[in-house]
């Protein structure tokens, strides 16, 4: 498998946490707004193999409690669960980070114990789902299967929304409260513009926005925080 991206230390991937980020290449969804573009599209060459970051994670042993593997899509590669089984070997804690459309992946890495948190993105309301993720159609029921595998999966999660001025209203907050109501947790993500993004013409959503936007949805999941307000 080839490593995309390699983030040595971070405070702030997997709460409370000291923990290192694995970037993999690819994914199945094209949002306008992906901060990781140049990995899910290939631009970015790999910057290390199996092995290397194996014998990087041998060296971290004691300094870090986890590893946090994101992407890009991480569920579409095949080897991920001998890459997540090589990291637990080592006494890691795993975080995974996951677009949700790949719940039978999700299920049996769960079923395997191969992963000890994990971070699912709601992109939008069902209704405006597959625009969010830049594609013309996509299966709701699949983002469903997933929500649902992760609630009932006991192990710590969270849901998270990264917010758009363009793309969400009031009335989606409404949607997306309904469709996890009861969440462990829920963080909705102020978009931050970037020029690396497919779509540069999106904006972030004003703070009063945000706040308006999580009175609705604690509604539903009263564990729901803002991050990243700027
Ligand atoms: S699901 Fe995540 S990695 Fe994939 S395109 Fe969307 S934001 Fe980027």
């Amino acid at each position: 498998m080839k490593i995309h991206g390699l983030q040595k230390m971070t405070l702030l991937d997997y709460p409370s946490k000291v923990a290192a980020t694995v970037f993999l290449g690819g994914c199945d969804f094209k949002c306008p707004f992906c901060h990781n573009f140049e990995i899910v599209n290939g631009t970015l060459p790999p910057i290390m193999d199996e092995d290397e970051l194996f014998s990087f994670l041998e060296k971290r042993k004691g300094l870090l409690d986890g590893i946090v593997v994101t992407g890009g899509e991480p569920c579409i590669n095949p080897s991920l669960p001998s890459l997540l089984s090589g990291i637990k070997d080592l006494g890691y804690l795993v975080k995974l980070d996951t677009n949700g459309y790949h719940p039978e992946i999700l299920n049996n890495l769960i079923g395997e114990k191969l992963i000890d948190y994990i971070a699912m993105d709601i992109k939008n309301s069902r209704d405006k789902y597959a625009m969010t993720c830049g594609l013309s159609f996509l299966n709701t029921d699949i983002i469903s299967r997933s929500i649902d595998i992760i609630m009932n999966s006991g192990l710590y999660y969270e849901f998270r929304t990264t917010v758009i001025h363009e793309y969400h209203t009031a009335s989606d907050f409404e949607d997306i409260g309904r469709w996890i109501e009861g969440a462990k947790a829920y963080y909705l993500q102020q978009y931050i513009e970037r020029d690396t993004v497919p779509d540069k013409s999106l904006t972030s959503p004003s703070k009063d926005k945000m706040s308006e936007f999580l009175d609705i949805v604690k509604k539903y999941v009263p564990n729901s925080s803002l991050r990243g307000i700027e």
